[in-house]
């Protein structure tokens, strides 16, 4: 069995224990595998190993692996920071994105979105934390992007997503998760319809589980350390 195998295994195992513990169906939580700057060979390996989604950050790195893998059934997720000029490829090339921030960046990718494909599927990123270098829309502008994209027709507003500050807390990691969920809770109450909670990663996608998550980002625990 590879690395690869092995570590997919145990990040799954991690994720049901956790679910378990919680009270959850761990069937109800997706595991993003993030291959930034990983190889093309290392995801072409999890995919065999039956991994289906992948989580990149920069845009041209992510074209070169989709076209190695085009023979793979495999789902893109944009998670990175997002630049005006890139939309085009995202919207192009990518099933979903969790790091809106932008009313005028989300009516670009909707109008760039290909006509007969299906909506982007999309998740708005939260600045939980009070971290100020952080992206994110804060908490407080939320749910007017959340009304504008819901108005669009290229894109299915999912749900949110947070990138806290790095805590080895747990106590910390789970109030600033409990905060994104709050969050999502409020969006649903005004009506939208909303499914995903995309947080967590390597270190602290216990506490995320724990506080609700539906999709866990794992970048070293499955590839190992960044090139
Ligand atoms: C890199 C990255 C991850 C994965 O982080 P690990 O600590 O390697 O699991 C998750 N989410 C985002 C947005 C990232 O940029």
């Amino acid at each position: 069995m590879t690395k690869i195998t092995e570590n997919l295994q145990l990040v799954r195992q991690r994720i049901d224990a956790a679910a378990l513990a919680a009270g959850r169906d761990p069937e109800e939580i997706r595991l993003l595998a993030v291959s930034k700057t990983q190889s093309a060979t290392a995801v072409l390996e999890a995919s065999k190993a039956g991994q289906r989604h992948f989580g990149e950050n920069y845009v041209q790195e992510a074209l070169e692996k989709m076209e190695r893998l085009a023979e793979r059934d495999v789902r893109w997720h944009f998670i990175g920071r997002l630049q005006t000029n890139k939309t085009g490829s995202i919207a192009r090339n990518f099933h979903w994105l969790h790091s809106l921030t932008r009313i005028d960046i989300a009516k670009r990718l909707s109008d760039q979105r290909p006509h007969g494909t299906r909506p982007l599927q999309v998740c708005i990123q939260v600045r939980i934390g009070d971290e100020a270098s952080k992206a994110g829309v804060s908490e407080a502008d939320v749910a007017q992007l959340a009304d504008a994209v819901a108005n669009l027709p290229g894109l299915d507003l999912r749900g949110l997503m947070c990138l806290p500050p790095v805590s080895t807390d747990q106590a910390i990691q789970r109030r600033n998760f409990a905060q994104l969920r709050h969050n999502l809770e409020t969006l649903r109450a005004n009506g939208h319809e909303l499914d995903t909670l995309s947080m967590g990663m390597s270190a602290d996608l216990e506490a995320a589980i724990t506080e609700g998550s539906t999709c866990v980002r794992v970048g070293t625990a499955l590839f190992g350390a960044r090139r």
